[in-house]
């Protein structure tokens, strides 16, 4: 792995024993059949000798018998505690299956699960988040409604993903039953099941599907906790965002570069004592967009900062 990060060029800057003295050439050399290689120090049993003669006879076509059946082959592995195991043949009973056809009618009742994903699960990626929850809806005991197709898994959809690196202190995933339950009787199931590093909070239920769009929540009021000194650099540059009428940039996705304009995506920015406080479109800029832009502080540079998303905004007052 390490030669193909080399080769592609992404680690650019390993200095040390990665980058020195290799030969990339010599490293990925074809081998001799009596070469030492790197990994013969590791004693799984078989010996060498035998999976050089398993290479030769597989390039003859030969094949070596199966020694529960047969002779032993002198492949290394038995020693007088470790002998060929033979399993019982069971019989089992012939039986019919028809996989029930799925019922693309029924109707799925959502339910809203709130929870916090704090401290160290920042580092949990979405995609991992959602493998995780569908884990505990598979085992938490409730009647869980499963998509169709191919890859049947849960019905589940989240709200908008979190930044690797920042927490969410109300964040919120909808389930799909297959019958209406009691919010409480689904809280007391997921939380036998629920993770203990996240926070489950409570359970409401979300039946129409405009309450259940992406769009529910456009705004999302974030915190930043930056490292002490940095208040005064904090309070001007927040000033001087909110006196602009106009703070385009030009920021690149998926390799596409749209001109945004931050002051159509940030509604509050204001630095109060220690944080920054800032209300925002969930969509056009992400929090670390808006530390670059107006505050001059690149993405690595926040590895130190601690920053929240405190909830999700439906509607803003007026
Ligand atoms: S009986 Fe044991 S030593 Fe002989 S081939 Fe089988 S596993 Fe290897």
């Amino acid at each position: 792995m390490c030669v193909k990060y080399l080769l592609s060029g992404v680690f650019t800057t390993w200095s040390g024993p990665a980058t020195t003295n290799t030969n990339i050439d010599s490293y990925l050399k074809g081998r001799e059949l009596n070469d030492a290689l790197i990994w013969d120090h590791i004693d799984l049993g078989i010996t060498k000798k035998f999976l050089q003669d398993e290479w030769n006879k597989a390039s003859e076509q030969i094949i070596t018998p199966d020694c529960r059946q047969g002779v032993c082959s002198q492949c290394g592995v038995c020693t007088s505690d470790v002998q060929p195991h033979f399993c019982k043949e069971v019989k089992v009973d012939s039986f019919d299956y028809t996989r029930p056809e799925p019922d693309s009618q029924a109707k799925v009742f959502f339910y809203r699960v709130f929870y916090g994903k704090m401290e160290d699960m920042r580092f949990v990626a979405h995609l991992d988040l959602l493998r995780m929850m569908q884990t505990v809806m598979r085992s938490s005991g409730l009647p869980v409604a499963y998509s169709q197709g191919y890859s049947v898994h849960p019905k589940l959809s989240f709200g908008p993903p979190l930044s690797i690196g920042v927490e969410g202190e109300h964040e919120y995933f909808d389930a799909g039953l297959t019958c209406e339950v009691d919010p409480e009787i689904i809280f007391d199931k997921l939380k036998g099941s629920f993770p203990k590093s996240l926070q489950l909070q409570s359970v409401a239920p979300f039946f129409l599907k405009k309450d259940r769009a992406m769009e529910y929540y456009p705004f999302e009021k974030q915190e930043v906790y930056p490292e002490t000194g940095m208040a005064e650099s904090f309070q001007q540059k927040a000033d001087d965002f909110n006196k602009a009428t106009e703070f385009s940039f030009i920021r690149v996705r998926k390799k596409r570069e749209t001109v945004t304009d931050l002051k159509d995506i940030i509604q509050t920015l204001e630095w109060c004592d220690d944080h920054l406080h800032v209300i925002k479109k969930v969509k056009g800029a992400s929090i670390f967009d808006i530390l670059e832009q107006v505050f001059g502080i690149h993405r690595d540079n926040t590895n130190r900062f601690r920053v929240i998303r405190k909830n999700l905004i439906h509607e803003l007052k007026k």
